[in-house]
């Protein structure tokens, strides 16, 4: 490791390996640093991901992919389920990855391609001189160790610090923090091409409870709800629980993790003087889905682009990289992120019996024929008790 690079990478997830691989290809000295033993564990995710999304990085491998999956069930409240084919379900569908090895391929790829990467490697403190971020200070191994960057890129995921050191405002509200966990199951019977969502208050108050299969009979089986709903009795683990001893009562659980997930709006900048903020810890998850690993390598490799070009005309100010938060946030996933979080909110305010409605309605249409803002306009005609509720978002999508 040396004392000086062109660019410091801060997290070893999908956004800050896509960032140093794009770095490093491109010729520049990169330096890729992750606080954890071991890249891609513990996997915090239900490791859904479509296949266009990741055909975009990375040419598919069966090595870290689970299971191929080419259709969506949505379960409403009474328990009434429609199913969404491939063309509809969009992010959902497609594969479910296996983390613990695409994490480590996209970290080999940007070593292969010449970055420097080091693990067990802890940012503590940004280098600051006149309000410019000038690199970290790194704890390796229980010592302490300077190093310098013309940009450091932040990539530290959900429970990122480091913008927050260096002057940005974090904060998620709690009701925006999804309170998740998860079990990975074996020894159930789960239809190996479905992704399954539950909803309803009584399953998965103000979130969602999922089942991504990950081959024969064996899935990833979660839930997230709202922070706010989370308390003794009634955490996120709880409602699984509860979930799994009466669906799959003899299923054998072989992992367990819990982890919060963003579903606020993105950060209201994500660079600043000598820094860029990509992936998770620039809160550019879909506030629906909760999906982020394709938002945190688009913006990984997005971050590099205009930073680089910032690098080669002599200044990483905030105002050479505005660009970069600039074009994100006009981007599809920008967009999404926009339209999706309006839906979300209004969503999370529907009771079991509108939800019922809205899920029984969409059962009936030939979804293909419909827009997002479409289809809401058409759930209000076909349930108008709903118009109360909805009227408002149809101006927020439209
Ligand atoms: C339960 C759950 C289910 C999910 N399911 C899906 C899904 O199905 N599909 C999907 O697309 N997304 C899903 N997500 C979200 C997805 O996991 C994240 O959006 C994605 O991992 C973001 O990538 P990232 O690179 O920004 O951050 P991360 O993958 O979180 O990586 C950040 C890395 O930074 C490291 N780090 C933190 N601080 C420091 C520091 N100071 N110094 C050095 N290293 C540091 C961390 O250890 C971590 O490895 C899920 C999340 C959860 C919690």
């Amino acid at each position: 490791m040396r004392d000086n690079y062109d660019l410091l990478v801060i997290g070893g997830g999908p956004g800050g390996a896509v960032a140093a691989r794009t770095a490093a290809t491109a010729g520049y000295s990169v330096l890729l640093v992750e606080k954890r033993p071991a890249i891609g564990a513990p996997v915090r995710c239900a490791e859904g991901i479509g296949k266009e999304a990741l055909a975009e990085f990375i040419k598919p491998d069966e090595r870290w992919i689970s299971a191929e999956v080419s259709q969506a069930e949505l379960v409403a409240p009474d328990g009434v389920s429609m199913k969404i084919g491939s063309e509809l379900a969009g992010s959902k569908v497609g594969y479910i990855l296996d983390r613990k090895f695409f994490d480590r391929e996209l970290v080999w790829q940007a070593a292969e391609a010449g970055a420097d990467v080091r693990v067990k490697t802890r940012a503590s403190a940004p280098i600051m001189a006149d309000g410019v971020v000038k690199g970290a200070v790194l704890d390796v191994c229980g010592s302490k160790k300077k190093v310098h960057a013309d940009l450091t890129i932040a990539a530290d995921g959900v429970e990122s610090k480091f913008s927050r050191w260096c002057g940005i405002d974090t904060t998620i509200p709690v009701r925006e923090i999804m309170s998740s966990a998860q079990y990975l199951m074996t020894d159930i019977d789960v239809d190996p091409i479905t992704t399954v969502f539950y909803f309803g208050t009584k399953i998965a108050p103000e979130g969602y409870l999922w089942i991504f299969p990950k081959g024969e009979r064996t899935a990833n089986v979660g839930i997230g709800i709202s922070g706010k709903k989370s308390g003794p009795g009634h955490r996120a683990k709880d409602y699984l629980d509860r979930f799994v001893s009466d669906k799959f009562p003899n299923g054998k659980t072989i992992e367990c993790v819990v982890g919060g997930v963003s579903v606020c709006r993105p950060l209201d900048t994500t660079v600043m003087d000598g820094l860029m903020i990509i992936g998770d810890a620039a809160r550019v998850v879909d506030p629906m889905t909760g999906g982020g690993i394709f938002n945190a390598m688009f913006t990984g490799r997005l971050a590099v682009q205009v930073g680089t070009k910032a690098l080669a005309e002599g200044s990483c100010t905030k105002e050479a990289l505005l660009p970069y938060d600039k074009q994100w946030r006009e981007s599809p996933m920008g967009r999404t992120i926009a339209r999706n979080w309006h839906i979300k909110e209004k969503f999370i305010t529907l009771s079991d019996a509108k939800l019922n409605a809205v899920i029984h309605s969409a059962k009936a249409l030939d979804l293909k024929d419909f827009s997002v803002f479409s289809l809401v306009k058409e759930i209000i005609k076909r349930n108008p008790l709903l118009l109360a509720d909805l009227a408002g978002l149809m101006t927020k999508i439209g």
